[in-house]
This record gives C-alpha cells, structure tokens and sequence, in this order.
C-alpha cells in the first residue's frame, strides 16, 4: 500500500502521517458529473478511505465529452452515475471503500445522507441544493468544498463550519429564473471542470490531513483566457445560515409540486419566487426548446415535455403525473 502511495507521501505537505489521515477519512461526493468524477477519480486514486457518490441520473452521450469516468458501454448498459462511477473505481482501488448511491438530495434526506462523513464535496450543477449542503456543513460541522464550472470558467470555495464566511455569505439567496446561466444553455468545455475539480480535491486533501494552509478565498478560473483569481470573501453580519437559522434545510425555501387531479398534469411552486418576466424567460428558453408567451402565459417545449409558465413563476407540466420529473424540468429550465 505505501508503494501504491509513494510519490504522493513523498510530497512533504503529505508524508506518511497525512497518508494515514487520508486513509481514515470518509468524504461524499453530492453530484457526479464534469465535476464530481473528477473528484472522484483523484481521491480514489489518493487512497481516501471511504468515497460515497451521490447522484440521480443516468449517463447520456452528452455527457462524455467531459465526465472522465463514463464509457459508451455504461450507456449502453443503461447505467445510473452513481453506480458506473462505483464500478470504475473500484477497479482503479479496491483498497477504497466506494459507495454509489442513486439519489435526488433534498432537505428530507441530506442528513441521513452525509452522516459519518468528515467532508463534503460539490459536484452539483443546481444553486438550490448547494444552499442545502451549506445548511447541513454548518448544522453538523462537516466542511464543504464548492464547486462550479460552466464555459470555461470555474469557481471553488472551501467552508468550515464555525469559521465565516460560508456560502450564503457569498450568495445571499437564490436568483430569479434565468438569471444564471447553465450548461444547458451557454455550454461548458472540459478543461474548465478538469480544473476545477481539481482544485478542490487538492483543498479536500488538504482539509482531511489538517493541513494549516487551508484555503478561504473565492478562486475563479478562467481556462480560456488562461486566469486565475483570488477574491477575499467577508462574512456577512446577517447571514442566517451563519446565525444558526437552516432554511433551505427548514424546506422555507423548497419547490413543492402537486398533482392537479383530473388534469393529468404535475404544478411545480417556489415559495421564494416572487414573479418573472416571461418576456425574459422565453429569450432564455429559445435555444432549449419551442417557446410561445403572452401577458399571462408562457408555452414552452422540450424533449417532448410540454409545460406551462405562469407569472408567478408556477409550472405546469401536462401529460404527466411524475411529481420528479416536474421538479428536475423546473430546476433545469425555470429556477437554475
Ligand atoms: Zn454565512
């Protein structure tokens, strides 16, 4: 096991003493895709005790072009991530304990799902789940790593419980629809989650062998045009999350989906959200999928998917009563 370990122990910051301390810890990965099967790989590979990876999709072609860990085979064997990415691995280790778990992470099962763990790892593509991971960190002091790419750019943040800023500091709350772009919508090219990924297994090492260099800065990266920032981060004196108070985790801000009976149709509802321009919206929309808007309605369709908008930011999904599906649909294309 040292011989498979050398030249990582042979790095001073890690040594035998930080190889053990990676060796007794137990992270999980919240996302597999351009990110987390970067994360994955690299902490296998390092020889990280326990390795839980949580995700509730399938592979698609699409995802090839960056999700190291996927093959055309897992494709066609109609394999969940989570359970290709357990499998891959384990060939590469089997010295690790790895998990896949197949689930959509929400505020009913967070807590049960990052029990044990000593470190949280982002690999997700939503903003309203990473508010969820910020609330559970601070709740049961277990840090976090954010992470994101889109384009060619990426962020990575750490959070360490007790010690702000924390994510919320950052981003107070969730943006209005169509705010944020995503990789459904602007792309992203596979040097920027490579990166980013990267630099947050790095940080994940580095907060697992206790290492005093712990990084508290934003760090942006730019693979295009070759940059790479640092931005200070305050804490903000009214920050909730840091105050104690776990909304996200508290479902105030969670979307709730109703079956209309009668209708055939699933209604999708954000509390938080106070109303949207559906002028804007469809401008966003346009590249996704078929799009018709008036003053009180907006019709929108996608991979065979026909759903209603409504000012109020409700969506109807017709011609379905898969209360997931509406959700992931809104999340995709409605509230990202
Ligand atoms: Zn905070």
């Amino acid at each position: 096991m040292i011989d498979r370990y050398s030249r990582q122990i042979l790095f001073p910051e890690i040594g035998k003493e930080g190889q053990k301390r990676l060796g007794n810890s137990s992270v999980v990965i919240i996302g597999c895709g351009g990110l987390g099967t970067i994360i994955a790989t690299s902490l296998v590979r390092a020889g990280v005790g326990k390795v839980k990876i949580i995700d509730r999709d399938f592979i698609e072609y699409h995802n090839l072009q960056r999700q190291v860990l996927f093959d055309e085979e897992d494709i066609k064997s109609q394999l969940p991530k989570a359970i290709a990415a357990e499998r891959h691995l384990k060939k590469v280790n089997s010295s690790v304990e790895i998990e896949g778990v197949i689930a959509d992470v929400h505020y009913a099962n967070i807590e049960r799902l990052v029990t044990g763990a000593d470190l949280i790892l982002d690999g997700l593509d939503n903003l309203e789940t990473r508010f969820l991971i910020n609330d559970v960190s601070l709740k049961h002091k277990i840090p976090w790593v954010y992470g994101g790419a889109i384009a060619a750019s990426g962020m990575t943040m750490n959070i360490i419980p007790g010690e702000p800023p924390c994510f919320r500091c950052v981003f107070p709350s969730l943006s209005p629809p169509g705010v944020i772009p995503t990789c459904d919508t602007v792309g992203v090219i596979s040097p920027a989650p490579f990166i980013t990924g990267s630099l947050q297994s790095t940080e994940a090492m580095k907060i697992m062998i206790g290492a005093k260099e712990i990084n508290r800065d934003m760090i942006v990266i730019d693979v295009w045009e070759g940059t790479f920032h640092r931005f200070k981060i305050s804490p903000r004196p009214d920050c909730p999350a840091c105050q104690g108070k776990y909304e996200f985790l508290q479902r105030q801000f969670g979307i709730r989906t109703t079956i209309l009976c009668g209708q055939n149709a699933v209604q999708v509802l954000d509390p938080k959200v106070e109303g949207i321009s559906l002028k804007e919206l469809a401008a966003y929309l346009k590249s996704s999928g078929e799009v018709s808007y008036d003053e009180s309605t907006l019709r929108f369709t996608a991979d065979n998917h026909e759903m209603v908008i409504f000012p109020d930011g409700r969506l109807i999904l017709k011609n379905s009563l898969d209360e997931s599906l509406a959700r992931e649909l809104y999340v995709k294309y409605i509230r990202t």
